[in-house]
């Protein structure tokens, strides 16, 4: 008899969403959720945030053993998924036990960046997981000071952190501005302006080179701005896709593993979803790491799994706390020039700014505006695009630039 499991392997929040909504759904296939991790899923954001803060902060798990148990869901822990056999249709993990699948979602994630040959050092640290926070947060409390390699939003939190904390900590970008990839020119600028104010050294166009290590230490960077001494080091360069076991199964990838909007691989016995995903948006494909996309393709994937034909048609959006900051930002700026308009936010230092490509609404981005922010994304989500002038004005209450107010 053919086997008819759903297997989801890896169990961060795009696979936990996942098992929520076809635990809704009442689905009566049986679930077998493969995690290499050896902790129950837990919640990733607070990892850079008020976990570091404090050694008594726990990591929050999204669901505790007692919900896996009602929902009748099988939950491997510390088993990484080693090989699939898409003929035969079984996972190999790494113990050797094989499981049938009738369906397999791949959720496995990215990793933390390295940097091209260095050797493993006590004192370089990468943030990622709950383990990998635990061994910063020991590493900051033994530290006199921290150098962090990346100006982007986890690099930068964890920036905060140690500035709020009376650590000194220097922040040493590759690019011309403050997370480069991901926001506008003028939110970098306000950013560098705010993590200066806060006692944070900002290197902007710091390519480091030759690294200096003894005894499993990295002592010192040498580089275009000069020698730079290291006591404890943070690399945030970014993240890479785990696609190898999609690659070596033969599906399709491209700089994660490639899927429709319906969350299908190349294999359509074969989902992925969450950041390990690159999907189609427009004419373009895409791969974004953030909660909002993990739990977005959740949804479908779900719809998928159980015959429904839900698509992934995204407004994304994410947030980030950084030194008395909290940064929201919705939809998409892409290439070409843009028309900002500032909105003023009602306290001091808090603000939006909406920018327009082409005419229209295509992304809001917001400091310490909340209320403002959450309109802005049902303006986006609505598809509305009201005049720039509009949206500018803080007397003009943005509830009433909504289409059918
Ligand atoms: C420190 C930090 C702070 C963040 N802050 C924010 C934020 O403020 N806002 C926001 O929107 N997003 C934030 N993110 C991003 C967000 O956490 C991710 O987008 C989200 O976790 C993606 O979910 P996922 O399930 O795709 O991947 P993950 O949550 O990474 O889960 C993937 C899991 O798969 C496991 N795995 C991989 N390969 C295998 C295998 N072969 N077998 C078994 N298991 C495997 C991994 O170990 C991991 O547990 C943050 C991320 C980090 C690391």
């Amino acid at each position: 008899m053919k086997d008819e499991s759903i297997v989801i392997v890896g169990a961060g929040h795009a696979a936990m969403a996942l098992c929520a909504s076809l635990a809704e759904a009442g689905q009566g296939q049986r679930l077998i959720l493969v995690s290499d991790e050896h902790e129950l899923p837990y919640q990733r954001p607070p990892l850079s945030k008020a976990f570091l803060k404090n050694a008594d902060v726990t990591a929050q798990v999204l669901r505790d053993a007692a919900w896996f148990a009602a929902a009748g869901i099988e939950l491997v822990l510390g088993e990484a998924a080693w090989s699939i056999d898409r003929e035969a249709r079984t996972v190999t993990l790494r113990s050797g036990r094989s499981l049938a699948y009738g369906q397999l979602v791949l959720a496995t994630g990215t990793r933390a960046r390295r940097m091209p040959g260095w050797p493993e050092a006590a004192n370089v640290h990468v943030l990622r997981s709950a383990q990998d926070a635990r061994a910063l947060r020991d590493g900051l409390a033994a530290s006199r000071s921290v150098t962090i390699l990346g100006g982007g939003f986890i690099g930068l939190e964890v920036a905060a952190t140690c500035a709020a904390l009376g650590k000194p900590v220097t922040v040493l970008e590759a690019g011309p501005r403050l997370m480069g990839r991901a926001v506008s020119e003028a939110l970098s600028a306000h950013a560098l302006q705010v993590h200066r104010a806060n006692g944070v050294q900002v290197q902007l166009q710091a390519t480091v080179g030759a690294p200096e290590f003894s005894q499993a230490r990295l002592l010192r960077l040498a580089g275009q701005s000069g020698v730079h001494d290291v006591d404890m080091l943070l690399l945030a360069i970014g993240a890479e896709p785990n696609a190898e076991l999609a690659e070596a199964a033969g599906l399709d990838c491209d700089k994660g593993i490639v899927v429709d909007a319906q969350m299908r691989t190349s294999d359509p016995q074969i989902l992925a979803l969450g950041d390990c995903a690159q999907f189609p948006l427009g004419q373009t494909r895409l791969r974004l790491e953030s909660i909002q996309n993990a739990q977005d393709q959740a949804r479908v994937a779900a719809s998928s799994l159980l015959g429904g034909s839900a698509s992934y048609q995204p407004v994304p959006w994410f947030w980030s706390e950084q030194g008395g900051m909290r940064l929201q930002m919705v939809g998409l700026l892409g290439a070409g020039p843009a028309e900002t308009f500032r909105r003023q936010g009602a306290q001091p230092g808090a603000f939006s700014l909406f920018h327009y490509q082409q005419g229209l609404l295509r992304c809001v981005e917001s400091v310490n505006a909340p209320a403002d922010y959450m309109m802005a994304r049902k303006l986006l989500e609505a598809g509305a695009s009201p005049p720039g002038p509009q949206v500018a004005d803080p007397g003009q209450p943005l509830r009433a630039l909504m289409p059918n107010a």
